[in-house]
């Protein structure tokens, strides 16, 4: 029988309150791997009420016994990095390769996280009057939590907990309910680490959980990653329950190409954003700005590399690109390039009604790439997270940023080019958080904050590095006369 997930809480793998369930399936070979509790108010209040109960006693455990915790945590991730990638490979689709990555990023948080004591040091000035001195210093707040996505099930929450944890405070995860299978192994590794009770909880659910988590008045502060829509709805919810918010959001990333660019390293590059995760990371590359000749070199090579992927099952080492998540994520991909064709759009490289051999029921759309494409059009517009990419030919370096910042949202933008004054320009007037210079997925490493613009963000404090220190710690101040 297929076994009911359980949410860990105060130490222990418990049964939700809920009997509701949904199936986590494995989209390439439509297995149904486990089903996910749909958690509810109840089960949110158990972990909070938990990680209440185990945060006065963390907070006081001292930071450099804290951060022995993530050295081990670095080493037992290490001993199990070929488990966590078959995990994210089997829940979520993309391919081993891609997955061993996501679960390196992941590992380099916890590294950052080692580095907490030093970062969060106060300050503190003598004599601000006569015989008067003023600190500040960094405390923790209390309970956290994060509400993450589908699509890098184990790196997403590791950009949070490990770092939320070592500043002191205790700590929640809702995962997506479509690949909740990574978390529960990355739970059975932090149950193998033996933090105190409560340290660390896992409820699974969609919705309704994540509700409580906004509302709950347990929790001071959310992280979320997710589409612009429900990264909305987190940010206004959880300012109303006057909690700390960091909202990551969707997105829709221009790759603008120079004339002057190395072709050939170019379309590597862009092949990479694309198409890589089957163009499901939040960085993907999604509309290709060709300025001048660059155009048709580009859109022939492109082609030419796209069409030769291998698509297939991601634990087959061959493969170089998976499936989407799921049917309804393939329907909805299909429709989107069907609107585009139908706005004049033109499909130069089809990937709909794709089949795979042996996986004839999976979730696989094939590249596409659609080539006269406007500014105006849907594709161009909104955001596929799919194995598409549209081309839109502009004269000059000022249309092709006049182009991306049209865009409602500002995640990321690359340029490619050999020309140090265009990209200086490009990083100086384009509005978007991560930018590439002859880089196709601008990915923040560990150290420094994922940034994001426009509809890709909302708050102020990003997550990752020195911002993710300043999210999970108060700054307070003290005034001494003696
Ligand atoms: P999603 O917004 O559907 O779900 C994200 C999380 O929110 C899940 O845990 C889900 O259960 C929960 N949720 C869904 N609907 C909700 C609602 N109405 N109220 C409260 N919670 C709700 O996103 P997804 O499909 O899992 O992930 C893909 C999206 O995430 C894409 O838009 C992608 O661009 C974005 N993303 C952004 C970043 C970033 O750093 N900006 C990173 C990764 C993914």
């Amino acid at each position: 029988m297929t076994r009911i997930l359980k949410n860990y809480i105060g130490g222990a793998w418990v049964e939700a309150a809920s009997s509701a369930q949904t199936p986590v399936i494995n989209p390439a070979t439509c297995e149904v791997l486990a089903h996910c509790p749909d958690s509810t108010r109840a089960d949110v209040d158990a972990a909070v009420r938990a990680a209440q109960a185990a945060y006065p006693e963390w907070r006081s455990t001292p930071i450099l016994s804290r951060v022995q915790y993530m050295y081990r945590l670095k080493a037992l991730l290490e001993d199990r990095f070929e488990d966590l990638a078959k995990c994210v490979v089997e829940e979520n689709g993309k391919t081993r390769d891609e997955a061993r990555g996501e679960v390196r990023r992941g590992i380099e948080s916890v590294d950052f996280a080692a580095t907490v004591p030093s970062l969060m040091r106060g300050y503190k000035v003598e004599d601000i009057s006569s015989g008067i001195d003023e600190t500040a210093e960094r405390q923790p707040l209390g309970v956290f939590a994060a509400i993450t996505p589908f699509n890098f099930p184990l790196m997403v929450p590791l950009w949070f907990l490990p770092t939320a944890i070592t500043c002191g405070n205790t700590y929640i995860i809702k995962p997506s309910p479509q690949t909740p299978l990574s978390m529960v192994l990355f739970f059975e590794i932090l149950d193998e680490l033996g933090l105190p009770e409560g340290v660390v909880n896992l409820v699974l659910g969609g919705k309704e959980a994540s509700i409580a988590v906004m509302e709950h008045p347990g929790i001071v502060g959310v992280s979320f990653v997710g589409s612009t829509p429900v990264a909305k709805i987190v940010y206004e919810t959880c300012a109303r329950h006057g909690k700390r918010v960091q909202a990551q959001g969707g997105a829709k990333n221009y790759i603008a190409v120079m004339p002057d660019a190395d072709m050939n390293a170019t379309v590597a590059n862009i092949m990479g954003s694309a198409f890589g995760c089957a163009g499901q990371r939040c960085l993907a590359g999604s509309v290709v700005v060709a300025v001048g000749d660059a155009y048709e070199p580009l859109r022939d090579e492109l082609v030419r590399r796209a069409s030769a992927l291998r698509v297939g099952y991601g634990m087959d080492e061959t493969t170089q690109m998976g499936t989407v998540i799921s049917d309804e994520a393939r329907e909805r991909i299909e429709r989107m390039i069907s609107a585009g064709i139908a706005e004049g759009a033109e499909p130069i490289l089809d990937g709909r009604d794709a089949k795979v051999e042996g996986y004839e029921q999976g979730s696989f759309v094939r590249p596409t790439i659609l080539d006269k494409v406007t500014p105006e059009m849907s594709v161009a517009r909104d955001e596929i997270f799919g194995p598409v990419l549209s081309i839109i030919h502009v004269p000059d370096f000022d249309s092709a940023i006049e182009v991306i910042n049209k865009s409602r949202y500002g995640n990321a933008a690359s340029l490619f080019t050999t020309s140090g004054k265009a990209a200086r320009e490009f990083k100086y007037r384009v509005q978007a958080g991560n930018i590439g210079i002859n880089v196709g997925v601008a990915a923040a490493t560990a150290s420094f904050p994922f940034g994001g613009q426009k509809e890709s963000f909302f708050g102020d404090l990003h997550g990752q590095g020195l911002d993710s220190v300043e999210f999970f710690t108060d700054k307070k101040i003290l005034i001494e006369r003696w």
